[in-house]
């Protein structure tokens, strides 16, 4: 995984390096103040400028360093008293490293020689002028009054700070001679230093989290400290580091709507998903390719989806580019204080990730009846709607953000339509609880959810859910789910809109206890019947003659007891496709009555 993080940083380095390139010895940084001083060091003024960024030393980890000529208040001004000397002294150290450089010497004047009109006059004025405690933050840079370049900027500046990184890798080198695990070779050292920081990882520290960090002697080996022991050089931890910071935060702005149609941008992540708050998911190819099927998981269109399956499934790939032998790669993390913790890693061919996701279509397609067109049409469900059909919700019917398995159903879904794995049966039981304590009932997701869990549960030639209604051989859990619709409709038609319908008080029992549940619906179902035979006769005899045919199926006589943790997601299966398929027929039959 790391390796192929590391071949990213280097793909977009190359893609990058058409307009700017970077040494690695030098790092792209914010500056918020220019210091301007004179030639010989006197202090002239602060200038604060809008945020921008500057090239300097890049340094890979803040503790315990300074940068050249690019610091902190505490560093360059040694602000803050006592507390930041040692800031200060590491910043003068190292401006003491470059005091040959004759673009520096202004800067010592202004620290040596000129101390009184220099520093000290600077940190009296930086109290006074820049009082707002915010702006006294950011990164403070030199630049002398009557010239345009910031000093740390100087190319000759720059030209020595790469040569004496160049000559420190050499010298590592020497010493060492270690091969990387990442790319195999001994051109860049293994050094104990930190790899650099991983930005914007959910439930994270702002400042940063580390991918590979050894904090402890116990994880430590061979008698390496620290970092050793990962054997990464330093160009695979540069690029590595480079290459996740960019997955996690890469994407664009976009106009969205919300419910009340007002439109407002938003930022759009084009190689991540978020899981709840505290998980994330990053994709990515070796080439960088975009992947156009991942928006499909989220937002499915029937099109798309019809061509994806048609394209995959005929064996006729046109785009010739999901034959190149291209890689997908995708893992899910989380935040724990200042490491990450990765919960999974996927790498597969492109072909097998697109094939994944066609067989993640067909077995979530659920046929759902549309008022509009009056008719069944296939319902392909958004990924995280499936997710949140499962989660809890409070009174008001708004979603209870305690419960917090959202973002770890979500992480099974993506890894069952990327890897075509099955899903847990523990998901099974918390759709159907959803299912009997929410007023939405069995919705299409909620069917599509069982759906696929079932199906991909089902290896020994069982039982296959198909979009619709199905004819011929069922299993007896499928059929008592059609019966319960059957009564329930008949219910409706008797008594009209209930509060709490025989869907409400008798759904869990149905299908938890199916003999006596059923057994007391039927003494029920004879007063509605009773009523309806009175009101709508012929609506009464054909709801009846339905009725009948399935309990003929089942032999209502003899029902099971109980069913299965299976058994339940069947009798759910056959209650919603009986009742879109009834949804289609209701109209003709009320027609019909009425005439
Ligand atoms: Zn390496």
């Amino acid at each position: 995984m790391i390796h192929e993080l590391s071949e990213l940083g280097k793909t977009l380095r190359r893609q990058k390096s058409n307009n700017e390139w970077i040494h690695d010895a030098l790092k792209s940084e914010p500056i918020s103040i220019e210091l301007v001083i004179t030639e010989d060091g006197v202090f002239q003024r602060f200038e604060l400028i809008e945020k921008k960024l500057t090239i300097a030393e890049a340094i890979t980890a803040k503790k315990g360093k300074a940068r050249l000529l690019l610091d902190k208040a505490e560093e360059v001004l040694c602000y803050g008293g006592e507390a930041s000397k040692t800031k200060h002294e590491l910043f003068l150290q190292k401006l003491d490293e470059y005091n040959n450089l004759r673009e520096l010497a202004p800067v010592i004047a202004f620290y040596k020689n000129n101390k009184a009109n220099g520093i000290e006059k600077a940190l009296k004025e930086f109290e006074i002028s820049i009082s707002d405690e915010k702006n006294r933050k950011g990164n403070i840079g030199f630049r002398i009054q009557t010239d345009g370049y910031r000093i740390h900027e100087k190319p000759g500046v720059l030209k020595e700070v790469i040569t004496k990184y160049e000559a420190l890798q050499e010298k590592l080198l020497a010493s060492k001679k270690r091969k990387c695990s990442l790319c195999g070779q001994s051109k860049y050292p293994v050094e104990d230093i930190p790899h650099g920081m991983i930005k914007k990882v959910p439930n994270g520290q702002s400042s940063g989290c580390a991918l590979v960090s050894y904090n402890e002697n116990a994880f430590e080996s061979y008698s390496l400290k620290g970092n050793d022991n990962s054997s990464i050089c330093t160009n695979c931890a540069k690029t590595y580091v480079e290459g996740l910071n960019w997955l996690l935060s890469i994407g664009n702005e976009i106009i969205i709507k919300n419910s009340k149609g007002k439109e407002k941008s938003a930022f759009r992540y084009t190689n991540r998903k978020n899981f709840g708050s505290d998980t994330a998911m990053v994709f990515w190819t070796r080439g960088n390719k975009e992947l156009p099927e991942i928006d499909y998981l989220e937002a499915p269109n029937p099109e798309d989806v019809a061509r994806l399956i048609e394209s995959v499934t005929s064996g006729t790939e046109k785009d010739s580019r999901y034959l190149e032998p291209e890689q997908f790669y995708s893992f899910t993390l989380s935040g724990s204080a200042a490491r990450i913790a990765i919960r999974d890693w996927i790498a597969t061919s492109l072909y097998d990730f697109r094939k994944s996701i066609v067989q993640w279509f067909k077995d979530i397609a659920i046929k759902e009846y549309d008022g509009d067109l009056k008719n069944l049409r296939t319902h392909y469900a958004h990924l995280y709607d499936l997710a949140r059909s499962c989660q809890r919700k409070n009174s008001d019917g708004s979603y209870d953000k305690d419960d917090v398995s959202l973002s770890r159903v979500a992480g099974y879904l993506w890894n069952a339509a990327l890897k075509n794995t099955t899903l847990p049966l523990w998901l099974l039981t918390k759709v159907l609880q959803r299912a009997r304590l929410d007023k939405y009932g069995v919705t299409a997701d909620r069917a599509a959810l069982i759906k696929i869990i079932l199906n991909r549960h089902n290896k020994g030639g069982g039982f296959v859910i198909t979009e619709k209604l199905e004819e011929g051989r069922k299993p007896v859990a499928y059929v008592c789910g059609q019966i319960f619709a059957k009564l329930e409709s008949v219910q409706y038609a008797a008594l009209g809109d209930l509060n709490a319908g025989i869907r409400e008080r008798y759904f869990t029992y149905a299908m938890t206890l199916p003999s006596a549940a059923l057994g007391r619906l039927f003494d029920l179902h004879s007063k509605h019947y009773t009523k309806l035979k009175n009101e709508k006769p012929g609506l009464a005899i054909t709801l009846d003659k339905e009725l009948q045919e399935l309990c003929k199926d089942v032999g209502i006589n003899n029902l099971p007891p109980t069913f299965t943790l299976e058994e339940k997601g069947q009798f759910a299966i056959g209650y919603y496709h009986q009742k879109q398929a009834q949804f289609k027929g209701a109209k003709s039959k009320e027609n019909k009555e009425e005439a």
